[in-house]
């Protein structure tokens, strides 16, 4: 009987031994869940601690961490009557029981504390918590010991035993992925803001850069990015020039925390032979100089520098320009920080490239447009003494002509007009192209100005037999205009419909008062002529351009009329659009807003 009742004894002891570690395992479970559901380390280990308190009946409890070195634990969470004073606390590793712990990452069970010499005294003094029995355990991740969970005295009284310790060994493992995941985290989180401000940078430099094509600008843009992004006060960027009016070399145009002298290079080049900098734009080989005193061939430009770094500027394997950054401070750059800078320069060489290219188009096209516009100042000249002397010689100054003689000259006048008009256009698109085009700016009243045309072209209209209609809105109001440059546009896109409208077709202007979303005018020219081919659409408003249908090619013209048109349409706050169809016809809409929005750079003289 005896030994039935001692085996009913076992068997209920098993049952409640096989419950608790249910309970435990479901415990853990929790906990273990309610870890991966938070990223925050803090929200983390005072969860874990307080279960793990509270299932070992623990009166307190308290979890340090390891610091990066590995030389001090801190307390992070402290949870029972020891209270708060012991937060942030440090034990050096090695030192009292936590210390040995994290030490040699062995757990230990001390039932009664006050024998043992590590217990450190002085924290329970501090706080008036008696300690008697203390379960420490070491927090691994990947084999490091990375913090120490410590449990103290046992709510019943009795000691902990080796089952507390692998329970509480379960918790440390949980608290220790908390730790590696949220380590993780923050470092990812770290990588990330730091990608994503690289990124915000790299698209602000992109936007700067499209600003301006002027290389000035665009060395300046990546001159001031680059010393930004690396807190530096002291640097030059320039680009390689070999013309043959040019010494070959760097003209440093960017600079920057730069000695006066230094000016001089924007001018005369930095030789390719000099320095260090010179050295770069010639191998193309970035060079990072920790300590200028020690660098051969250093050429200083202030002697404030300490250390360097020079990155060249390529374009399809070409050193283009060099970009030149200095320090105050010795080993003041990392490679980091010149991948970094690589990656910037690499971004701005295209549009250094571009600025560059610009520049050298834009002085060409200076030189091309000075000189159209000498050559035609000195063409009206004689020109117009041959139109006088042919006016005189048709007027019958010198004496009676025969019938040949006024065809010759009546074939001389309409040359010379000719001649007029294209030497008046190509000065027309030498003053755009430099803008140089001057607005004298009054009330112009649309009606007036095609009247005006209309009589001037009425003669030409009527010989190709061409009906003509006006619809022109009553009460049109009046805008701001050059008077001239509107009979100007009005008279080239009528004239352009009668020269490509064959005969008995018709011509229809129009002008409309405008108020939905754009209050002005416009004025529509249409005409049932040759229209224009898709094709021939696309290439419409570039200088000199002409059909080259016969149709077309039968009438003089320059191929400089509707560039001129759009340009002073444009200059005016205008627009020029068409509409046209190969053997229907054409339709020319200029538009001319009520409020003059003279854009910026068109010189203006108000009347
Ligand atoms: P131009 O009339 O002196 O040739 P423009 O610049 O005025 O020069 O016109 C350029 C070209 O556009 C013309 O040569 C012609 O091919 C086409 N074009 C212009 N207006 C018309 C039109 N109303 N109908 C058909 N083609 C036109």
């Amino acid at each position: 009987f005896a030994s039935q009742v001692a085996i009913a004894l076992q068997q209920s002891r098993l049952l409640q031994e096989a419950q608790q570690s249910a309970r435990q395992l479901k415990i853990l479970s929790e906990v273990s869940m309610a870890i991966s559901s938070t990223l925050n380390l803090d929200t983390a280990l005072e969860r874990v601690m307080a279960r793990a308190v509270e299932i070992l009946h623990a009166e307190a409890g308290s979890l340090l961490l390891m610091d990066q070195q590995g030389k001090h634990l801190t307390f992070e969470v402290v949870l029972g009557p020891t209270g708060n004073e012991l937060l942030g606390k440090k034990i050096a590793v090695g030192n009292g029981i936590v210390g040995t712990v994290a030490q040699t990452s062995e757990p230990l069970i001390i039932n009664d504390v006050t024998t043992d010499p590590r217990w450190m005294v002085a924290f329970d003094q501090e706080t008036e918590f008696q300690t008697k029995d203390v379960l420490c355990v070491p927090m691994v991740a990947h084999e490091r010991v990375v913090g120490v969970i410590e449990l103290i005295n046992k709510q019943d009284g009795t000691n902990f035993t080796q089952n507390d310790t692998n329970l509480l060994m379960s918790f440390a493992a949980q608290a220790a992925i908390a730790i590696e995941n949220a380590q993780i985290f923050t470092r990812v989180d770290k990588q990330l803001a730091e990608r994503v401000q690289e990124l915000q940078m790299l698209q602000m430099f992109d936007q700067d850069l499209q600003e301006s094509l002027k290389l000035e600008d665009v060395l300046n843009t990546t001159l001031t990015h680059t010393m930004d992004a690396l807190g530096l006060s002291m640097g030059v960027m320039g680009v390689i020039r070999e013309g043959q009016d040019t010494e070959p070399g760097l003209y440093l145009l960017a600079q920057r925390g730069m000695p006066m002298e230094m000016g001089r290079y924007r001018i005369d080049p930095w030789p390719l032979s000099r320095g260090i900098l010179g050295r770069v734009a010639r191998t193309g080989e970035a060079e990072l100089i920790n300590d200028i005193t020690q660098a051969k061939d250093y050429v200083p430009k202030t002697h404030r520098t300490r250390s360097l770094l020079v990155v060249p500027v390529k374009r399809e394997g070409r050193v283009i320009g060099v970009l030149n950054l200095e320090s105050t401070d010795p080993n003041y750059f990392t490679d980091d920080d010149l991948s970094f800078i690589t990656i910037l320069v690499n971004q701005a060489s295209i549009a250094i490239d571009n600025a560059r290219l610009f520049d050298k188009v834009t002085e060409a096209n200076n030189a091309k447009s000075e000189f159209m516009n000498t050559a035609s100042h000195e063409l009206k000249i004689p020109m117009t003494s041959i139109k006088g002397y042919a006016k005189l010689l048709q007027m019958g100054a010198a004496g009676t002509l025969n019938e040949k003689q006024t065809d010759f000259l009546n074939v001389i006048s309409n040359n010379v007009d000719r001649m007029d008009r294209l030497v008046s256009d190509l000065l027309d698109v030498s003053r755009i192209e430099a803008g140089r085009i001057r607005l004298e700016l009054e009330n112009v009243q649309i009606k007036d100005v095609i009247t005006d045309v209309v009589e001037s072209v009425s003669t030409q209209i009527e010989n190709k037999h061409l009906h003509l209609k006006l619809k022109l809105d009553e009460d049109l109001p009046e805008i701001r205009a050059d008077y001239g440059r509107m009979v100007q546009i009005v008279t080239n896109l009528v004239s352009n419909a009668y020269k490509y409208t064959p005969e008995g077709g018709n011509i229809t202007v129009s002008a409309h008062s405008q108020n939905s979303g754009f209050e002005g005018i416009s004025v529509t020219v249409a005409d049932t002529g040759f229209g224009i081919s898709e094709e021939d659409q696309a290439k419409l408003f570039t200088n000199f351009f002409r059909s080259g249908d016969q149709n077309i090619r039968n009438e003089p013209g320059t191929g400089l009329g509707l560039s001129i048109t759009k340009k002073i349409i444009e200059n005016h706050g205008g627009e020029l659009s068409f509409e046209s169809e190969l053997g229907k016809g054409s339709a020319f809409t200029f538009t001319m807003p009520l409020k003059s929005k003279i854009p910026p750079g068109v010189e203006v003289v108000e009347r």
